[in-house]
């Protein structure tokens, strides 16, 4: 415990203590449960500060606070100054209120010559989020409190519709909205929640909070490998979303699937995945099974698609956060048992992947024969989005998406179950449940968001020639078990009909 008494707390703290008190505590009191920030985090913390630079230069002049986020006082000066130097804006402007909520603003705009000031919160998301509000009410309550005259609170986000064409264009590249009424009328609640946050702090004991929805809502807390970490094997919440079953179970102290009892209400979804734990047994029906197998056409293309989606749109014709696909992995068999081919295409140089992606996609996928996807509705809306950025090839895209068997269908509608899909039908969940001589354990990349990571650090040159060519490998290796599992998937069905 802290010996010295708290007496303020930032911003991210206070959304912290809003989603959690315990969370909170925890990250003040006990640094040695906080787990290390994964690359994924980091990539997302990097891709935060990208926007907030861009941000900065939509504005015609302005100067930043330099302070680190631990020297409050020296920022909350620096700050002060800027404002008496009758700067037109101040970017990491820092204001601390008397009963000690303090935070930064990623800009404070001078209205006018005026010494009234618009709060602009700058966030890597495309629209506002009920979150986003708590957090301008607690920037507003500093700010305010600090004896700033605030006219609005306006939210700076991406703007979803923008199309880059050459240069980016700022000014359609953001959307300000203006959040004014929203945070106004959650300031009644932000005295009330500071004064208790910061007295919960200076407890001694840690509070006494469960688990439970709030573990994951709005994020995923820190801390769920240290409160959830001794959870049953199959857990009630991997079958059951929130809402009255759920309650009912957990009331009755019932957490692992295995103990619900006989005749619980559940739908036919539930009840197989409830049986099938219960006798420690597949569930199969055959004739669900059957009636997918029989959409089958030969040759089989066994197809999957890696992307990245960056908030700031990397090429021409495309969005923010647009999937653009850089690699595909296809496996053919052209007759039931058949010989395996493979072919597979990754983008390796600096620029636009899709062109050629469009290219060798289409060059191998033949014109005919089902093409298997995992989530077809991801690979469609890929096929589609290609199509309208590069409308030449629209008609063999779509000739591909007409095509697409969706091998997921049979392992979330549970046509076939597994007690160790554990309520997941994703593939990385569903190849280990039935398949035990391929895996993703062995594999330098093993999910999707690394894959996308990888490649983001390889075309932004922030790894070495000799770096990039094992992820190269890496992603080749990942990306063609994907196609892989699907082949070995189709086997199960095969084998279960
Ligand atoms: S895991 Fe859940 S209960 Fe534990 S600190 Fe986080 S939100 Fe609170």
């Amino acid at each position: 415990m802290n010996k010295k008494p708290i007496r303020r707390i930032s911003k991210s703290q206070y959304l912290k203590g809003l989603q959690c008190p315990l969370a909170l505590w925890y990250y003040r009191h006990r640094p040695d449960l906080r787990p290390e920030i994964s690359k994924i985090q980091q990539a997302l913390f990097d891709g935060g500060h990208e926007v907030g630079v861009l941000a900065q230069q939509y504005f015609d002049r302005g100067v930043e606070i330099t302070e680190p986020y631990y020297q409050i006082n020296q920022a909350i000066k620096s700050t002060q100054k800027a404002v008496a130097g009758g700067e037109s804006a101040v970017f990491e402007a820092t204001a601390c209120s008397a009963d000690g909520a303090y935070s930064r603003i990623d800009i404070l705009k001078r209205v006018g010559p005026f010494d009234v000031w618009d709060l602009v919160e700058v966030k890597m998301s495309t629209q506002v989020k009920d979150y986003h509000i708590d957090d301008m009410a607690l920037q507003r309550y500093a700010f305010y409190g600090a004896g700033y005259d605030i006219r609005r609170s306006i939210l700076m986000h991406l703007n979803n519709q923008y199309v880059r064409m050459g240069d980016l264009n700022l000014k359609e590249l953001f959307t300000l909205e203006n959040c004014t009424a929203a945070v106004g009328n959650r300031m009644a609640e932000v005295k009330g929640n500071v004064a208790e946050l910061i007295y919960m702090l200076n407890q001694a004991d840690e509070p006494a909070i469960e688990p439970g929805d709030q573990c994951y809502t709005p994020f995923e807390c820190d801390y769920t490998g240290h409160c959830i970490a001794q959870g049953p094997e199959f857990p009630v919440q991997n079958i059951f979303r929130p809402g009255w079953r759920l309650d009912a179970l957990l009331a009755d102290n019932i957490f692992d699937v295995r103990d619900i009892p006989l005749g619980f209400d559940a739908t036919e979804r539930q009840r197989i995945a409830i049986e099938a734990c219960r006798n420690d047994q597949v569930y199969t029906n055959r004739s669900l099974i059957d009636d997918w197998l029989v959409g089958l056409e030969y040759p089989l293309y066994f197809l999957d698609y890696e992307t990245i989606n960056p908030a700031i749109p990397l090429f021409d014709n495309s969005r923010p956060f647009q999937q653009i696909p850089f690699q595909f992995s296809m496996h053919i068999q052209k007759s039931r048992g058949g010989a395996l081919g493979h072919a597979s295409f990754l983008h390796t140089d600096k620029g636009d992947p899709r062109p050629d992606f469009i290219k060798y996609l289409t060059g191998h996928c033949g014109t005919t024969g089902s093409v298997i996807v995992y989530n077809q509705a991801f690979e469609n809306r890929i096929n589609n989005e290609l199509g309208t950025a590069f409308p030449e090839y629209k008609d063999a895209l779509d000739n591909i998406s007409n095509r697409m068997m969706d091998l997921l269908v049979p392992f979330q509608s549970r046509f076939i179950y597994h007690p160790q899909m554990n309520g997941s039908a994703s593939l990385k969940s569903v190849l280990p449940a039935f398949v035990s001589d391929v895996g993703y354990d062995d594999l330098a990349i093993g999910e999707g968001d690394t894959a996308s990571l990888m490649y983001l650090q390889c075309i932004k040159d922030a790894v070495s020639e000799q770096e990039k060519e094992k992820i190269y490998k890496d992603l080749i290796a990942y990306c063609g078990m994907d196609t892989l599992a699907e082949v070995k998937l189709l086997d199960v069905l095969y084998r279960s009909a």
